[in-house]
This record gives structure tokens, C-alpha cells and sequence, in this order.
């Protein structure tokens, strides 16, 4: 291939453009990374990060630790509580389950870990960043694939061999490498707002996870923020709200206006930011195609969210490390056709989709009737087995293929985080 303006440009600069720009600088390959927005700017979340984003992460910011403990505006979560049906509630405790210095949930407004995050990739001289800079169409042909971009309000068209498309939910590429438009059942409507003065329950750091009738297959969330404030969103598969024509606004206004287990706590509080609402594309077929000639799909624009938790963040910064080593790979062997980027899909299941499999069967059987849900929080506290068995789905990575003999069954049901 004749030489073009960059080897590799990575369109989209969250946390999954950001992180795929730092393993890439890390292997010292020049590249050109763009986002629409300028830094920092806001993003609709739920604000929680987990142990999976600190597992990558530090290997390219090594003292990421030291940030979160000291430096960025952060809270530490050490319990996560979920509410069943029956409004009933089981706590993890995370520290029943990892040391102190392991225990990496997190709440941290995207305002600032994006921005945070952003801040690294100027650092490297590998990476160009342009902000304020839009890709509005490309192309691929033998020669590279060719990007009209609007630069600061300017059109400019550059070349390269290699994307990395970590452009969101609505990715620009993820259609033509889906080939056919996204099922509604793998997508979910998300909602999120922040409060002030809500009445703490009981005195802990916690994520709260609310399993209500009326928001299946989804889940209700109250999360504590560094300032004091209180994330609290929403969020139900879309082909129930389009089925049940759901109106995620009415619903929240209602479930905290009149919600048994939410009227007294938020008796006091105030909304103090306006309701934003987004998609949250996942996966749920087992084998992702998310790699297609000289093209890579990475986080939301590869649907790659978890489709039980809806954490999308983790699995964004997980897969941007594995497209920029794919890059890495395909420019060593000079060879960008989808049969050599195929490695990528299978990277991709094995690190990521394949988890889910094992995740949306238990949360499927455990829903489907409301009994099972409220005997699974009924015994939680009292059972060891099944403590170590939502621990290991939550902490670990553990998969259907993992089962290989009744000895690794055993492990799912012991303390192995
Ligand atoms: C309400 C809500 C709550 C959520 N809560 C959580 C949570 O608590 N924890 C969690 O882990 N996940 C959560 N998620 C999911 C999480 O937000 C996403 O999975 C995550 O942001 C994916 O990161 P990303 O870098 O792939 O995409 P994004 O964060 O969306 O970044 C994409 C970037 O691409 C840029 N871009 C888009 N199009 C273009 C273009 N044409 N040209 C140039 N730039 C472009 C955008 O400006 C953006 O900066 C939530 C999602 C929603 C909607």
C-alpha cells in the first residue's frame, strides 16, 4: 500500500478512542485520533467504573491508582445493593470479596474521566488529537480508506490504512459492518439525572440497583457522587418500551414520586440537573463481527456493553486496548483485509462477549418469575455458595467454556475473586 497521510486514525475520543490511542502510542505507532467535541465535555452515564477498566488501564497509566485515590474527583463504592420485586434487599460487600487496595468501583462523572483520559493521549507525541472535529463520511478502497472530516467547521479529506471506530452508539461504521439494522432487543433506552439531598440509606458507599416490575428487563439505580449529589437513572430494553410504549421520564418521575422504597427518600431532594436520556447498543448473539476490511469497531460502536449491567465503559476500554494491538498487528504484516482482522472477532468474544452468555441466561431465569428473584435475595446473606456465585459473575470474567469438569463448575461457587 503506498504511504498515506496515517497509518492508523481512531475516529472518537471516549473511553474506548482514548484507550485504544494509548496502547497504540505505547507501541510507537503515529497516529491521528478525532472527536466532534473539545474536552472536557459532558456525557450521559451512570457514572460507574469498575476493577475491569483499572486491569487495562494501568498497564498504559501506570499510577491510574494514584489518580482515582488522590487527584480526580471520585467516590468509592464498597457495597452494592440490589432490591428484588418484593422490595427486598441483599448487599455485597465488596470487601468480603477483594482486599481494600483491590476494590476499584468507582463513581466519577464522565466530565472529568473522560477528560481525564484525554489528558493522557496529549501526552504521548504519537498521538494527534483533533477536537471540534467531525467525521462526516469515508470510504474504503484498495488504496485506504479515505474520511471527509469537518474540522473545525472546515472540510478536509485524509487517507488512511487503518480505522479504529470507537464513534459511539450511533456509529457512523457500525451499519455497514452489521449489515442490517440494529434489534431492538439489543439496545436499551437509558435515562439518567442527578439529585441533591436525597435521604442516605444507611451509611455506606453504595451502587443501589432497584429490580422493579415495571422497568423489565432493565433496572432503577441510585448512585453516590463525589460532590454529594446522587446519579439516579433508568434504563429497559427498547423493544418493551416500544411494545409497552414506555415513557422513561413519566416512569421515573413516578417511581420516585410514589415508589414505596423511594417517595421518603427523595422527599427532600432535588433535581439538580435536566433529565438526559441515550442508547445503549449490546450484544446477545454469542459470535460479534466487529471487523470488517481496514475497519475495527471498539465500545458502543461495536455494541460491545454488557447486556445485564448495561457497563459499557470497561468493556469500551477492553476492546480499544485489543483493536489498537490489532492495528499493531496488521501493520507489522501489511495486510488490512477483513480475513486478517478476523483475529480481532475472536479476541473480542473471548475477552468480552463470551462472559455474556453465562450472565443473560442466569438473569433470565432469575426474572422470569418474580418468586426466583426474591428467594435468590432471600437466602443471598445466609448462603455462602451463592454469595461467591454473584461475586465471581460480577469480579470475573468467568465463562460457559470455563465449565470444563466438575472441579471448575466447583470454582464458580468458591471465593476465587
Ligand atoms: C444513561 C446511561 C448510563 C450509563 N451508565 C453506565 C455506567 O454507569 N457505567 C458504564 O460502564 N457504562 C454506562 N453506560 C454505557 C457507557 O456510557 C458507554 O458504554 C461508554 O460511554 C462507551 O464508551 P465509548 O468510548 O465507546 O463511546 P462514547 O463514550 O460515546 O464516546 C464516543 C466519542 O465519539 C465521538 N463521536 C461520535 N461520533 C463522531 C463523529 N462522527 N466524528 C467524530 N467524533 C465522533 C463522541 O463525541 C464521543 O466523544 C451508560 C450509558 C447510558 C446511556
Amino acid at each position: 500500500m503506498n504511504k498515506l497521510d496515517y497509518d492508523v486514525v481512531i475516529c472518537g475520543a471516549g473511553p474506548t478512542g482514548a484507550t485504544a490511542s494509548l496502547f497504540l502510542s505505547q507501541s510507537g505507532i503515529r497516529h491521528l485520533i478525532i472527536d466532534q467535541s473539545v474536552f472536557p465535555r459532558p456525557k450521559i452515564c451512570g457514572d460507574s467504573v469498575t476493577p475491569l477498566c483499572f486491569t487495562i488501564l494501568q498497564q498504559v497509566i501506570p499510577d491510574i491508582q494514584n489518580h482515582f485515590a488522590e487527584k480526580l474527583q471520585v467516590r468509592k463504592i464498597n457495597k452494592i445493593r440490589v432490591y428484588s420485586f418484593n422490595q427486598k434487599f441483599a448487599d455485597l460487600n465488596l470487601s468480603d470479596f477483594v482486599a481494600e487496595e483491590k476494590n476499584l468501583f468507582y463513581t466519577v462523572s464522565r466530565y472529568v474521566l473522560d477528560d481525564f483520559l484525554v489528558q493522557q493521549v496529549r501526552q504521548r507525541p504519537e498521538a494527534i488529537l483533533w477536537e471540534n472535529s467531525k467525521l462526516e463520511d469515508y470510504n474504503v478502497s484498495g488504496e485506504g480508506v479515505t474520511l471527509q472530516i469537518l474540522k473545525e467547521g472546515h472540510p478536509i479529506q485524509i487517507t488512511t490504512k487503518m480505522i479504529i471506530a470507537a464513534d459511539g452508539a450511533r456509529s457512523v461504521f457500525r451499519k455497514n459492518i452489521f449489515r442490517k439494522p440494529i434489534d431492538r432487543k439489543q439496545m436499551a433506552a437509558v435515562i439518567r439525572t442527578y439529585y441533591s439531598d436525597v435521604t442516605p440509606s444507611g451509611k455506606c458507599n453504595m451502587y443501589e440497583l432497584y429490580i422493579f416490575e415495571n422497568v423489565m428487563p432493565g433496572y432503577f439505580w441510585i448512585f453516590p457522587m463525589a460532590d454529594g449529589t446522587y446519579n439516579v437513572g433508568l434504563g429497559i430494553t427498547s423493544d418493551v418500551i416500544q411494545s409497552k410504549r414506555i415513557n422513561l421520564r413519566k416512569l421515573m418521575d413516578e417511581l420516585i414520586i410514589h415508589h414505596p422504597l423511594l417517595k421518603d427518600r427523595f422527599k427532600n431532594a432535588t433535581r439538580v440537573h435536566p433529565i438526559g436520556g441515550a442508547e445503549l447498543p449490546f450484544l446477545t448473539e454469542s459470535e460479534p463481527k466487529v471487523s470488517d476490511t481496514q475497519i475495527l469497531l471498539a465500545g458502543d460502536a461495536g455494541s460491545l456493553a454488557d447486556p445485564v449491567s448495561g457497563e459499557g465503559i470497561g468493556p469500551g476500554i477492553v476492546s480499544g486496548k485489543y483493536a489498537a494491538l490489532a492495528a499493531v498487528q496488521a501493520l507489522k504484516a501489511d495486510d488490512f483485509s477483513a480475513s486478517f482482522l478476523q483475529k480481532y472477532d475472536v479476541t473480542i468474544h473471548d475477552k468480552i462477549t463470551r462472559a455474556y452468555a453465562i450472565r443473560i441466561s442466569l438473569f433470565d431465569w432469575f426474572t422470569k418469575y418474580p418468586w426466583r428473584i426474591n428467594s435468590l435475595i432471600r437466602v443471598y446473606p445466609k448462603i455462602r455458595w451463592i454469595r461467591n456465585l454473584l461475586a465471581n459473575l460480577i469480579f470475573t470474567r468467568f465463562r460457559f467454556r470455563d465449565i470444563k469438569s466438575l472441579i471448575t463448575l466447583k470454582k464458580l461457587f468458591k471465593n476465587t475473586v
